[in-house]
């Protein structure tokens, strides 16, 4: 009998969205007449139709395999030139951000990217992980062996919870001891909360002085109005040294159940080894990445290169309006009623803090029961996540103004 990865056993049995589904299950078949008035704000999925430049793209790409001439086998495992060369000038080059097309490694998702990069690093690492957080990068540290076991709060020994609250504005402070890697997602899941440029300035100065790698996820950069803030890691000096960031074309273009995603490692990025030698990563990721991965799907890269087309990035633009006036609304609505709301401003979530006397599953259950709208106890999210709990702006406006009224009739 083969012996198991024993690192899976330390994972705790209730992966967040699953407890969830289940609670949602059980309370539907209880009461089947409420059964439809369930309006979902809680996993953190889009709602509206993928843009048409994108389908077009795609439907094109399709007809091309169906020819002897332009079927195309294999792609390149880290991405067709056409993709890579449009993000590195569209959403880098172009905004004045030093991002080359060859750091970019086009992927099936961002999920999977923030998970695989593990393997490139070693097992005696340091490792900082925000609190609340986003559940796979302590999920995957679990499954590598970089943890113990969890205690009774769920916080797993081994990995340095770095707290995010409103007296921090959802930044962590500088850690005081030296980390080997500290996981970073701005603007924030679950929490909306961004970083400034002077915040991530002293994440970097700790990350060059310290020898430390930040994992930057950058899923919601294209949630940011305000110009002031920083879509990436790279607009900040000193991050080509010490920072990988991670992208998706989930949340800006609708391409959850599409899947495409990429992530950037500057060439001149060092690790070290046990013995002390400085390494670079960008070769070792390059190694994974065509070890593990044979490519994301043609007809898909297709669709993501037409986000950088006129009509798409209109229609991108569209979409983001949508969902940022969806979390104007949820913003409103909890405010008027006397909860404190947090993000939503720069990012599709809005963070709430709960009624007083009531938990986070507290008003998970109540939400449910007592006005038929799902939403996300911010416990699941992570120690710290006790006492809030978190709305999506990604609805329809229908959903979303009836989900306001719900609000208000329940906690006005
Ligand atoms: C949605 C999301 C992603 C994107 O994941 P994909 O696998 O690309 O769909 C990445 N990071 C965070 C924090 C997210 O919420």
């Amino acid at each position: 009998m083969a012996l198991i990865n024993e690192n899976f056993l330390k994972l705790k049995a209730g992966y967040l969205f699953p407890e969830i589904a289940r609670r949602v299950k059980a309370f539907t078949e209880a009461h089947p007449d409420q059964a439809n008035r369930v309006i979902r704000c809680g996993i953190g999925d889009v709602t509206e139709p993928l843009p048409e430049s994108c389908r077009k793209a795609m439907h094109e790409a399709i007809d091309e395999l169906g020819t002897r001439e332009h079927f195309r086998g294999y792609g390149p495992e880290q991405g067709y030139d056409f993709l890579r060369n449009a993000i590195a000038k569209r959403q880098f080059q172009d905004r004045g951000i030093e991002v080359s097309a060859d750091e970019i490694f086009i992927s099936d998702g961002s999920k999977c990217d923030t998970g695989n990069i593990l393997d490139i690093f070693g097992n005696q690492n340091r490792i900082a992980i925000t609190d609340p957080v986003y559940p796979v990068y302590v999920d995957t540290n679990v499954m590598a062996g970089n943890t113990g076991e969890a205690d009774a709060n769920g916080a797993f020994a081994g990995l340095l919870y770095l707290p995010c609250t409103p007296e921090n504005g959802f930044v962590p402070a500088i850690p005081k001891e030296k980390v080997d890697l500290v996981y970073l997602c701005y603007p924030n899941n679950p929490t909306g909360a961004t970083a400034t440029k002077a915040q991530l300035q002293e994440w970097v100065d700790y990350a060059l002085a310290n020898d430390t790698t930040l994992l930057y996820d950058a899923a919601y950069e294209a949630y940011i109005q305000d110009p002031e803030l920083p879509r990436s890691i790279f607009e900040i000096p000193g991050a080509r040294r010490c920072a990988i960031e991670f992208r998706s074309f989930s949340k800006i273009a609708g391409f959850t159940g599409v899947r495409c995603a990429y992530i950037i490692i500057p060439k001149e990025l060092e690790g070290r080894t046990t013995g002390g030698t400085r390494q670079l990563v960008h070769p070792l990721w390059s190694r994974r990445h065509s070890t593990k991965f044979n490519g994301a799907s043609y007809p898909v890269q297709r669709g993501a290169a037409a986000i950088f087309t006129p009509q798409g990035e209109a229609e991108v633009t569209e979409l983001i309006r949508h969902y940022m006036g969806n979390a104007a609304l949820l913003r409103a609505a909890c405010a008027d009623v006397g909860l404190a709301v947090y993000g939503g401003e720069n990012a599709p979530y809005v963070w709430v803090a709960c009624p007083a006397g009531t938990d986070s599953w507290g008003m998970f259950d109540r939400m449910l029961t007592e006005a038929n709208v799902v939403i996300t106890p911010g416990s699941g999210f992570g120690a710290a996540g006790e006492g809030y709990f978190r709305i999506s702006a990604f609805n329809s406006r229908a959903n979303v103004e009836e989900v306001c009224r719900r609000i208000r009739q329940l906690l006005g």
